[in-house]
């Protein structure tokens, strides 16, 4: 447990957590889960804490989060991502993120996998590692030592950044809808467009279309992606936390012209 300054340790000197591979990639057997993930919470839970155990994610979607930073840096990019993605079917998406204020509840499990996965989203939504870095640095400077809420997370965050995040956090923090990205095939076309999600949600995404990567930028108006020839594949980056689906006979790709 991550008592400021000195974390409890109980993991039984295994590697993953009490010998189990959360992420079931193999990845999580790499390193002592107890040890990267309490010790995260030094910043992430006891140099800045919520107001509010309702905001409890400000201390384990970080922890979570750092997980994979940690893999990142002392294995690898794709390990990293093997394992913050194989955490994926750990979420339940039953209850939001967020608990209900006032009231000493903390919010659903899912501020652990789901809020990793939210950050994970969020970092190649931003697509600058830098200033990806300089926010989680910031983070920890701005609060120093301080309790904070949700709002005031979402206001650094944005003004730090420089985009709007606020949709993107409201979708994943406050509700349990994950944004669908649905497309469809037109005449030389494809259209691209958000369903279940926020009012203003709107997000640049990386696709592979006919195995081409590009950033698109998709709101809930349909946007037009001009093709080369026939679609023959479409797939999204796997580090984008959504639905994909498509959709056959409305006729969008064409009258969306
Ligand atoms: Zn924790």
């Amino acid at each position: 447990m991550e008592h400021q300054s000195s974390v409890t340790y109980g993991n039984g000197f295994q590697n993953g957590y009490r010998g189990r591979d959360l992420s079931e990639t193999g990845v999580g057997m790499k390193f002592d889960f107890i040890v990267v993930h309490e010790s995260a919470h030094e910043w992430f839970g006891n140099n800045v804490s919520c107001v509010d155990v309702a905001d409890l994610w400000i201390h384990e979607s970080f922890a979570n989060y750092a997980e994979n930073l940690f893999v990142e840096y002392h294995f690898s990019a794709e390990e990293a991502q093997d394992y913050v993605i194989g955490c994926r079917a750990l979420i339940r998406n039953e209850e939001p993120i967020i608990g209900t204020y006032g009231t000493n509840t903390s919010g659903s499990g899912d501020m652990y996998y789901k809020g990793g996965n939210m950050l994970h989203t969020m970092r190649h939504v931003l697509n600058d590692d830098v200033a990806w870095r300089e926010l989680l640095r910031g983070m920890n400077a701005e609060f120093w030592h301080r309790t904070v809420t949700t709002e005031e997370f979402e206001d650094y965050i944005c003004h730090a950044t420089g985009f709007d995040f606020r949709p993107l956090l409201d979708q994943y923090l406050r509700t349990t809808e994950l944004p669908v990205l649905k497309y469809e095939r037109g005449d030389g076309t494809l259209a691209l467009w958000w369903e279940s999600v926020v009012p203003g949600f709107s997000l640049p995404v990386v696709v592979r279309i006919n195995a081409k990567e590009q950033r698109v930028q998709v709101s809930e108006e349909r946007c037009v992606v001009e093709l080369d020839g026939a679609l023959e594949s479409f797939e999204l980056d796997r580090n984008f936390y959504m639905d994909v689906e498509e959709v056959t006979g409305t006729g969008a790709g064409r009258s969306a012209e």
